[in-house]
């Protein structure tokens, strides 16, 4: 299965190939349960990024550039950065993310318009 480009490829295991990659640069050598809150901050680290990506002058959604070492930027990067980091973060800990996506969208069909009275 190739998970880069096979659109049938489904949450747990793209979760499971970006986790082999993570893992493969060593991110993943030791025990990942104490890493759990290190691993909360860093997807809060990439949302801060795609923040920075939305404050910027010239903002466009849609675009991705090159940073001066090559380096893929932009806010669908970091939006790749967030997910890649939440199914790296999955796999580590053995949740299966493709059941607790399936299973809260299903709960929050159900929910009334706009619940909570919240404004946003
Ligand atoms: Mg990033």
């Amino acid at each position: 299965v190739d998970c880069e480009t096979d659109p049938t490829v489904g949450l747990n295991a793209l979760a499971k190939h970006v986790y082999e990659i993570a893992a493969s640069k060593g991110w993943h050598d030791t025990d990942p349960l104490p890493r759990a809150a290190t691993m909360l901050v860093n997807i809060h680290g990439e949302v801060s990024e795609a923040w920075e990506e939305v404050r910027k002058a010239d903002f466009d959604p849609t675009r991705i550039y090159a940073s001066e070492k090559g380096k893929p930027e932009g806010l669908p990067v970091e939006l790749a950065d967030v997910l890649i980091r939440v199914l790296d973060m999955a796999a580590a800990l053995g949740i299966d993310i493709e059941h607790a996506v399936r299973l809260k969208s299903a709960f929050n069909e159900t929910r009334p318009h706009r619940h909570g009275g919240k404004r946003a």
